[in-house]
């Protein structure tokens, strides 16, 4: 539960989040949270012990754009804001504290947070530059006050530990940054790789490879799901089932490879007549079903009419002429989606065993087993 709300605290509620940017909320918010507090307990201890109402003042004044930035997270979520704010805060703070304090009691040790603060909220680059900004003024100032500083005792020695060792950090920082930045980079690369491959693994595992039409899988997931649809919003559909007649003959007689080209060719006429709502697969070997959405059966007599001509007039390669038969069944709710596919098959038997090249409804004859 506490886990839950400081979690929540931290990636300021953001949602759906990235592991890059989650990871720099949670900086920040950190960051944020410890100036706040800090600045804050400075602010008391040098106004009212201390009476150094100066550096109490900017204490203060650190202690509410810290807080501020916080909530204008937490509130209007931009991220970029709130780091350049909190930039800006800790950069104005630790110059104006490290030139007031004078090293007194270790005061410049806080600078240390500058270099971690930008470079971890702004990526190596950015934070680099900006730390050796910072640096350059902070490093000039001490220099120039070797044997002024702590009444006297910052000297050069002290001045090259102080620099040296904000250096390494620094240097310790960026590199750490780097890496956590390529290993986000190689990350990025292979998601995008997936997500091109999970693409293509759908594709080819929903179409038939052929035709480039539904593969029986797919259309058992469409029929369910339209079925469930239509049966909701009590909307109309048919099933169309259409079988090439004498296939068989054809591949016997021309070989496999003009069966294959009569089969796509079959596929993108009947693709070109059809609209955009309803589903069409390549249901087994050279039988096909389209599901016609929002169409009533008198309507899908019409189309498969309309399919059939238009089969029967295309000439071939090698001058074939192919014809094709079909059943026409319309959707009834009552039913399930597995009986009206049986219903197609049926009208499509009938079809054939009437002589081929035809269209037949279902009549409520008995389903073949
Ligand atoms: P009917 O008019 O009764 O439908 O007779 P048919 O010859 O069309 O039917 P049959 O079931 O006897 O033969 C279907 C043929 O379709 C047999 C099979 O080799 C062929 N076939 C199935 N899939 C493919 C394919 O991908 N390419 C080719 N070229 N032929 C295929
Ligand atoms: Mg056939
Ligand atoms: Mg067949």
């Amino acid at each position: 539960m506490l886990k839950g709300s400081i979690y929540r605290f931290l990636t300021a509620n953001f949602e759906p989040i990235e592991m890059s940017m989650m990871r720099s909320l949670m900086m920040i918010n950190s960051f944020l949270l410890i100036g706040v507090l800090a600045f804050s307990t400075f602010a008391y201890t040098n106004l009212v012990i201390f009476h150094s109402y100066f550096i109490g003042t900017l204490d203060t004044a650190a202690a509410i754009i810290s807080f501020s930035a916080l909530i204008d997270l937490q509130v209007n979520k931009k991220l970029n804001r709130t780091v350049y704010i909190g930039t800006a805060n800790f950069f104005f703070f630790f110059i104006t504290f490290s030139y007031t304090n004078q090293n007194s009691d270790f005061g410049l040790i806080w600078t240390i947070f500058f270099p971690i603060f930008v470079i971890t909220l702004m990526g190596h680059k950015k934070g680099l530059a900006l730390t050796s900004f910072f640096y350059l003024i902070l490093f000039s100032m001490a220099f120039y006050h070797i044997g002024i500083w702590d009444e006297g005792r910052w000297n050069i020695r002290s001045f090259l530990r102080f620099s040296i060792a904000s250096i390494v950090l620094t240097y310790v920082v960026y590199v750490y940054e780097m890496a956590i930045a390529r290993a986000n980079e190689t990350l990025a690369e292979v998601r995008k790789k997936e997500a091109i491959y999970l693409t293509e693994l759908e594709r080819l595992s929903s179409t038939d490879p052929l035709t480039g039409l539904y593969n029986r899988r797919q259309m058992d997931e469409i029929l369910e799901n339209h079925f469930e649809e239509a049966k909701r919003y009590s909307t109309p559909f048919t099933l169309i089932m259409f079988d090439i007649d004498n296939f068989k003959l054809i591949n016997d007689t021309y070989g496999h490879n003009i069966g294959d080209e009569v089969l796509t060719t079959i596929a993108d006429i009947t693709h070109s007549i059809l609209r955009k709502t309803d589903h069409f697969a390549r249901w087994g070997g050279e039988e096909f079903l389209i599901l016609a959405s929002m169409t009533t059966s008198i309507d899908a007599l019409v189309l498969a009419e309309k399919i059939r001509e238009k089969i029967q007039e295309t000439i071939f390669p090698l001058d074939i002429t192919v014809s094709c038969s079909f059943g026409v069944t319309l959707c009834n709710p009552s039913l399930d989606i597995y009986t009206l596919i049986d219903q197609a098959d049926t009208a499509l038997y009938r079809a054939k065993g009437e002589g081929k090249n035809r269209v037949c409804e279902y009549h409520g004859e008995r389903i073949n087993a």
